[in-house]
């Protein structure tokens, strides 16, 4: 999705560039193309999965999952690879835990696939972002589990009871059932299609842009989202209501922390500039507040919208951090390098079977 672009340096305290990972794109698509259903069935009923999850290969490797959000509405509608429904997380825990999964904490993970001392079939569970379903939905499953889990938590949406402004624009378009919309209030007087992601993301780019002319801040911009639903007749009260694209309050951070989630890094407005110390800046107000809701040090990282460039591994050493994440779609190695260990992202579109695929550690 277009979100993985260079991301543009501005000085603006509630800049927010959340992003979509380019991975995120079709990673169905590529599982498919690598085994059919039938296939992975056959495979299966002849204990292939088993052979694969146990393994020297797979006892050797780490399998990091990731998510981002669980629907607390109808949002794996609107963006199927970021989101899964509440039953399909429960779904993939109930399989972790009769199957006999490992699941650790990711300080420990880390460090055992360093040492090559990794229990069998090894997964580490990681949320990004830290939205509402989170704790909504997540956390309660994790505690009937006793599951361990990383949130990586950007900051700065912790203060706003408002949906993340790129997210908010895009969701409102796609829930108008619209096929082509003129937003002429806003800058946009010509007709343009929003029927896919790309299409909308056009209009949420001008959206943006009109935004930045004005300097408009964090309220202000909740303020056009608002303006822009009421103009193509969707409910913005019902979505603020149910709390959709929302980050964690304070209160419900420090309970999660609380619960013995592991709260990690993820930038305080969600990304990279391109600029050692505006960079260093994202890490450093993203740590301090971190450190004020939970008292503890985070030290491990993760790459908002899985964006990363060479340079960023000897500045995340600098800012002292150990780790960072990417949502390149690999299991990780012993000889992973520590600030590009690979994700597994999980999605609405991948069913149980190919989630047992993926734990066995095949086709990743
Ligand atoms: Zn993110």
């Amino acid at each position: 999705m277009h979100f993985g672009e260079p991301t543009r340096i501005l000085h603006v305290e509630d800049y927010f560039d959340v992003g979509l990972p380019e991975q995120a794109k079709e990673p169905r698509v590529r599982f498919r193309k690598k085994l059919s259903t039938a296939a992975l069935k056959a495979l299966r009923a002849v204990g292939g999965f088993t052979i694969a999850a146990d393994s020297a290969r797979r006892r050797n490797s780490l399998l990091i999952l990731c998510y981002h959000g669980i629907s607390l509405a109808d949002e794996h509608r609107w963006l199927p690879s970021l989101y899964i429904t509440p039953q399909q997380f429960r779904e993939r825990l109930r399989f972790l835990h009769r199957s006999g999964a490992s699941v650790l904490p990711l300080d420990e993970a880390l460090a055992r696939l360093r040492l090559g001392s990794l229990p069998p079939r090894s997964v580490v569970l990681t949320f990004d972002d830290g939205f509402v379903d989170y704790f909504e939905h997540a956390l309660p499953a994790l505690q009937e589990y006793n599951f361990p889990c990383t949130l990586y938590l950007t900051t700065h949406y912790c203060d706003y009871r408002l949906p993340i402004i790129n997210l908010g624009l895009d969701y409102v378009l796609w829930k108008s059932r619209k096929s082509t919309v003129s937003l002429p209030k806003f800058g946009i007087p010509e007709r343009l299609p929003l029927i896919t992601f790309e299409q909308r993301q056009v209009l949420v780019k001008r959206l943006l842009e009109y935004a930045r002319e004005r300097g408009m801040n964090t309220v202000d911009k909740d303020e056009l989202a608002r303006e822009v639903a009421d103009d193509i007749g969707v409910n913005y009260e019902a979505i603020l209501n149910r709390r959709l694209l929302q980050i964690m309050t304070p209160e419900e951070v420090i309970e999660t922390a609380r619960a013995g989630i592991d709260i990690q890094l993820h930038t305080h407005r969600h990304r990279v500039p391109r600029e050692l110390a505006l960079f260093r800046r994202e890490i450093e107000d993203n740590r301090r507040r971190i450190i004020e809701l939970t008292g503890k040090t985070p030290l491990h990282f993760c790459y908002p919208s899985g964006e990363y460039y060479p340079e960023f591994f000897g500045w995340l050493d600098q800012c002292g951090v150990q780790s960072a994440t990417t949502c390149d779609m690999a299991i990780a190695q012993r000889n992973s390098q520590a600030m590009q260990i690979p994700r597994m992202l999980d999605d609405s579109g991948m069913d149980l079977l190919r989630f047992e695929s993926v734990v066995a550690g095949l086709f990743v």
